[in-house]
């Protein structure tokens, strides 16, 4: 799976509708401190479903909607949309595009294609294609001490995400319950 382009609007510091076009090859994000690199990350992470306000350095989900400035009025949502190339073994592929918006109040809602879905069929999308909120593939800042100290559990966890059969354990939780 590839990310093609991103689109912001009123995540953190992303106020305004800001797109980026991700080309192939090697990108950089470059700027001075503050300035929304590590948003950009956490925005990423964010429209795959990440379900921790304390992993996006907030306390509760809706501070990832832009909070307002001296001069600039507080939004009342964040949407966030991915364009993704997603080939995977279940015959889904070519481009698709995976939104999330929070509205203050309302909580979150996912559209795949413009389609209203589940969290969970976002979470399985990527699952299936070995990424997500906790792909290993996203390190944050400070990540890296973090994972040195984690418990043996706890990389299990991140071996299986790397290896790609958290999905599995997914879909195997699912048929059990039905
Ligand atoms: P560094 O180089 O220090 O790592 P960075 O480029 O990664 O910096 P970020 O951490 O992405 O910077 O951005 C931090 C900025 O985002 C801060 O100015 C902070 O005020 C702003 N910000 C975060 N959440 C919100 C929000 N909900 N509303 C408005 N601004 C926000
Ligand atoms: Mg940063």
């Amino acid at each position: 799976m590839r990310i093609r382009r991103l689109k912001l609007s009123g995540f953190k510091s992303f106020v305004e509708p800001t797109e980026l076009r991700i080309e192939p090859g090697l990108t950089g994000v470059v700027g001075p401190n503050g300035c929304g690199k590590s948003n950009l990350l956490e925005a990423i992470r964010w429209v795959m479903g990440e379900g921790s306000p304390k992993s996006l350095r907030g306390d509760g989900m809706e501070d990832v909607i832009f909070a307002g400035t001296a001069t600039r009025p507080a939004r009342d949502f964040a949407e966030v949309s991915m364009l993704v190339d997603r080939d995977s073994d279940e015959g889904e592929s070519g481009e698709g595009e995976v939104t999330r918006r929070i509205e203050r109040g309302a909580g979150s809602a996912y559209r795949i294609d413009g389609r209203d879905v589940r969290a969970k069929d976002v979470a399985l999308l990527f699952a299936d294609a070995a990424t997500g909120a906790h792909s290993p593939a996203l390190v944050s800042q400070g990540k890296i001490a973090s994972i040195i100290a984690a418990k043996p559990t706890e990389r299990r966890l991140l071996l299986e995400e790397a290896a790609g059969i958290s999905g599995l354990h997914a879909r195997r939780k699912d048929a059990e319950q039905k």
